[in-house]
C-alpha cells in the first residue's frame, strides 16, 4: 500500500516524532498550522473514523491528552484543539488526530526549532 503515514511509521520515511508506543506513533506535522501541531497515529492502517476501532479511538485521544500536557510544559500554548478529517478533505488516507496548539501572541519557529524545545 503506498501511505506516506506508513512509511513515516516503518522508518523508511523520515519525521519528527514526539511520542512512540507499540500501538501509536506522534509526530510534528510537516506544514504545521501552529507550532508545535502534531500527529497522532495509529500504527496499524486504519483509513478513518468509519474503519477505526473504539478501543484505538480512545486510546489515541489519551496519548493526545499526554502530548498536550507536554506542549503546554514546553511550548507554553495557550489553549488547544483536536480535529480529525474524513472524506474529501482527508488528504492523507491514514487515520490521524491533529493536535493543533493556539497561542495568544505570535509564535513563528520551525518545526525543527519546535522539535528542539519539546525535547530541551
Ligand atoms: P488531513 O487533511 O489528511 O487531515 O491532514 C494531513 C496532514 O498531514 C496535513 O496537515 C499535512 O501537512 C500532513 N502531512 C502530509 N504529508 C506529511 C509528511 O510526509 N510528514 C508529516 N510530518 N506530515 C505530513
Ligand atoms: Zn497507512
Amino acid at each position: 500500500m503506498d501511505c506516506i503515514f506508513c512509511k513515516i511509521i516503518d522508518g523508511s520515511i523520515p519525521s519528527y516524532k514526539i511520542y512512540e508506543d507499540e500501538k501509536v506513533l506522534a509526530f510534528l506535522d510537516i506544514n504545521p498550522d501552529y507550532c508545535g501541531h502534531t500527529l497522532v497515529v495509529p500504527k496499524k492502517h486504519y483509513q478513518d473514523i468509519n474503519d477505526i476501532p473504539n478501543d484505538l479511538l480512545i486510546y489515541i485521544f489519551d496519548v493526545a491528552r499526554k502530548i498536550s500536557n507536554i506542549l503546554i510544559d514546553k511550548l507554553h500554548c495557550d489553549g488547544i484543539s483536536y480535529t480529525q478529517n474524513n472524506g474529501s478533505i482527508q488528504e492523507v488516507k491514514h487515520f490521524h488526530l491533529h493536535i493543533k496548539p493556539y497561542y495568544k501572541g505570535e509564535r513563528n519557529l520551525s518545526v525543527e526549532e519546535v522539535y528542539n524545545k519539546i525535547n530541551a
